[in-house]
């Protein structure tokens, strides 16, 4: 490996960027060759709470400024970063293993849009009023004070965007712990961040993994707010820590959703529809449809036609335009999705298609799966209850829309899924049954950023997105005023 193209990563704290206190580094290798492309500083308690006390100082003045000011300054953010569209494409596509066509379609487009977005929203905020016949009770929306956003390496700036631009916007500071394994375009968007001038302190990032950076990070006496996108067993972990000191606390976690196929669908598009839940992003998305649940009497022809449509996927060179599949994020998860490959067998599955690594000849030093689907499990099986969070899908049938729901409600997980159908009355009756908290009805990831987002049972805790990313990033408080 040439030495020259490995870019050394440092802190942002305090309006700079800043070299880590400990001398500890990791890897940031690109999974779809297995090089080391980038250092990353392993920060520790001390990086943390400079951090913190860098948000602290900075938020008195940040939560004084006029709405208006902090909607500016979120437009030149979204300026900026619109501006390295192509570098957030590019960054984002080496550093998860994703085709280019997707980090450009989703990332880097959502990237931007969230600060546009969230700017507009602050703005149109209108204040409310409560009238009584003797008093008006007026609501106040304040800033919570200091926030700890972590997050995790599937979509690391989206996500990292969609906390960021409502947290300041609402007059908080914030410090920054994304994922180690990703941590290039948080590392864009402190460049950006620092290009447009935004007050010092008012983002901070600190890079590391999650026992040296992130949980101290959530037990820092003070931080005042969580908001952690990321698996349910660190969800856990970050709730345990929070609770003592009542934080407030919003937890986007795992999925293990499942989309439910009609027999009066039309089969074409649910096909296209199904396949693309089930593997965008090498199916390494919350929201990624992972178990297929279809109706007895057309479960055959859906089987072949999904299969075919599977196999027609192109996997290999992520920076490529045409191709559909990346890499996986790593070796470890490579062996973990691997794992439940074979357990399925063990469970009684069959592999209709992939089932092992595949490595494209240009890319050996990589993470390389075949999409795969496996039909003959028990929908109670631990593959089709677990999640997996990979290219794997799991076909089940059902006979009747009750046995359907029952199904599609029978694991740990509610975070989302999909009914195709053409008749919308039952595509409503069977999403509202789900116990979920988001459904699609013959679409899926159709995203209006007004609406909220998060799950119910093991999937996490509160709402972001829309009016409440702003209502979990500020504090509602009430004044009664007493009328002469
Ligand atoms: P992860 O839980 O391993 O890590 C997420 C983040 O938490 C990383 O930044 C990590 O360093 C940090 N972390 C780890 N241990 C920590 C601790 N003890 N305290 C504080 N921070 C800690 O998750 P991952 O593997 O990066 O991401 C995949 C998971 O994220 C999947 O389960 C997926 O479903 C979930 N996810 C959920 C959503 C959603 O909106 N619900 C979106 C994307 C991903």
């Amino acid at each position: 490996m040439d030495e020259e193209v490995v870019t050394i990563l440092s802190n942002y704290i305090r309006g700079r960027f800043v070299e880590h206190a400990g001398s500890e580094w990791m890897d940031v290798v690109e999974p779809a060759t297995g090089v080391v492309f980038a250092k990353l500083p392993l920060s520790d308690s001390q990086d943390v709470g400079a951090a913190v006390e860098a948000a602290r100082e900075a938020q008195p003045g940040w939560a004084s400024l006029e709405i208006k000011e902090r909607a500016d300054w979120l437009d030149a953010i979204a300026d900026s970063l619109e501006a390295s569209f192509e570098e957030i494409a590019e960054l984002e596509s080496r550093d998860t293993g994703k085709p280019i066509s997707l980090a450009r379609n989703v990332d880097a487009n959502r990237s931007v849009a969230n600060f546009r977005f969230f700017a507009g929203l602050i703005r149109e905020q209108e204040s409310e009023a409560f009238e009584m016949d003797d008093a008006t009770n007026y609501v106040v929306n304040k800033s919570v004070g200091v926030g700890a956003l972590i997050t995790p390496w599937n979509l690391p700036l989206y996500l990292l965007s969609w906390k960021v631009a409502p947290a300041i916007g609402m007059g908080n500071t914030v410090v920054c712990k994304p994922s180690e394994l990703t941590p290039m375009t948080a590392d864009l968007l402190m460049r950006v961040i620092d290009g447009v001038g935004l007050p010092a302190g008012v983002v901070n990032l600190v890079h590391g993994d999650g026992a040296g950076a992130g949980s101290p990070l959530v037990a820092h006496p003070e931080i005042d707010l969580i908001s952690f996108t990321g698996g349910t067993s660190t969800g856990e972990k970050v709730a345990a820590s929070a609770a003592p000191m009542f934080k407030k606390i919003s937890l986007e976690l795992g999925g293990k959703n499942s989309s439910i196929v009609f027999a009066d669908c039309d089969m074409e598009k649910t096909v296209a529809g199904v396949v693309r839940s089930g593997f965008l992003n090498q199916g390494q998305v919350c929201l990624c449809g992972s178990r297929v649940l279809v109706e007895s009497s057309v479960y055959d022809e859906f089987e072949t036609k999904f299969v075919e449509s599977v196999e027609r996927m192109r996997i290999g060179d992520p920076s490529d335009d045409s191709t559909d599949l990346g890499a996986l994020i790593s070796k470890d998860h490579l062996q973990k999705v691997q794992g439940y490959v074979n357990l399925a067998i063990e469970e009684g599955g069959r592999v209709l298609t992939g089932g092992a690594p595949c490595l494209p000849s240009e890319f050996e030093g990589g993470n390389w799966m075949a999409p795969t689907v496996i039909a003959g499990l028990s929908p109670e099986s631990r593959c089709s209850t677990e999640e997996i969070f990979g290219p794997v899908v799991t076909l089940h049938r059902f006979e009747s829309e009750e046995e359907a729901v029952e199904i599609a409600n029978g694991t740990r997980y509610g975070l989302a899924g999909s009914v195709w159908t053409s008749d919308i009355e039952r595509g409503k009756r069977v999403s509202e049954a789900m116990e979920t908290g988001m459904v699609w009805v013959n679409t899926w990831l159709h995203r209006d950023l007004r609406v909220p987002f998060g799950g119910v049972k093991d999937s996490g805790v509160g709402r972001e997105g829309g009016k409440w990313s702003l209502g979990f990033f500020s504090e509602a408080m009430n004044i009664c005023v007493k009328h002469d």
